[in-house]
């Protein structure tokens, strides 16, 4: 199978067989990323793709679940999406679920019948970058869409029963914010209804647009304690039913898992616990983080 460029595939997913299907990621704008600045984006031909199917049939007894590589793949047009989805039922049909990233751009340029005939092929869970759910802070970073139009096209997945997996980024808005990011983003959750929320922190990154704004003076990092006091707010004010908090990721200070509600006290405990273990002084400045 090829691989081209550095593959990314969120940690829920270690279990799943991947396919390239893209390069790099069509939007590559987000001011803190530089995931795919080493190569251009492009769409991988049907029948490399085919090929690969072809060459994974040899190497996977079973794949019940195939996560589309990379950036953004919901890009692809419905058209081509489900001819993928045709070629990996070919191949694998035991295939359960394809998942792969999207943006929220990604969703508004299918229709409410595209949504669901993708549903029918299998093409369920989409990770969604949503990292903020207050409008200032996404404007900030270029994510590429307002809370407005995010709402709207979550709300046209859930309507069709296309589930989404909120992702989010602890520290993103900065010094003194985490605690009024951390209420706008749990009033978007309470409102959008992810299947699983997945929290990440922020990281700068050489050479990316949000690290020459720190150099400049222009944006002031949180601390890694307002980072997990931020983390604390968001857990205790999301009201959701049964929805997983996954707030485990390489650049995150403590891992954190639970099921909300059940679990909320538990992760706000096991975040206390952890600021005490490491003591609030080394809390106090923002850790460099390398990559992803
Ligand atoms: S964060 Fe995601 S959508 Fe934004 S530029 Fe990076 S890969 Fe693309």
């Amino acid at each position: 199978m090829q691989f081209e460029g550095t593959t990314y595939r969120p940690p829920v997913e270690a279990e799943s067989m991947l396919l390239q299907v893209t390069v790099g990621c069509a939007h590559n704008q987000c001011t803190y990323c530089n995931m795919y600045d080493d190569v251009s984006f492009r769409v991988i031909k049907s029948d490399q793709i085919e090929h690969d199917l072809q060459e994974a049939r040899q190497i996977f007894s079973k794949a019940e679940r195939i996560f589309l590589v990379n950036g953004d793949a919901f890009v692809l047009s419905a058209n081509r999406l489900k001819k993928i989805a045709q070629l990996i039922a070919d191949y694998f049909p035991e295939c359960k679920t394809i998942s792969m990233y999207s943006s929220i751009r990604n969703i508004q340029s299918k229709s409410d019948e595209d949504l669901k005939e993708l549903k029918r092929c299998g093409i369920n869970d989409l990770y969604v970058g949503i990292e903020s759910g207050w409008g200032q802070v996404v404007s900030h970073i270029k994510k590429g869409h307002t809370i407005e139009e995010a709402k709207t096209e979550l709300a046209r997945l859930n309507e069709v029963g296309i589930n989404h997996i909120a992702g989010l980024m602890l520290g993103v808005a900065g010094r003194a914010k985490g605690l009024e990011n951390a209420e706008h983003t749990a009033a978007f959750l309470n409102e959008t209804k992810p299947k699983l929320i997945w929290a990440g922190t922020l990281g700068l990154f050489e050479g990316t647009p949000l690290s020459k704004e720190v150099e400049k003076g222009l944006f002031m990092p949180a601390s890694e304690i307002e980072i997990l006091e931020e983390e604390k707010a968001l857990i205790r004010s999301i009201n959701l039913e049964n929805v997983p908090f996954y707030g485990i990721h390489p650049t995150n200070t403590l891992p954190v898992f639970g099921i909300l509600p059940r679990d909320k006290q538990k992760m706000i405990d096991a975040i206390d616990l952890g600021i005490s273990r490491l003591g609030k002084d080394a809390l106090s400045d923002f850790f460099k983080r390398a990559s992803l």
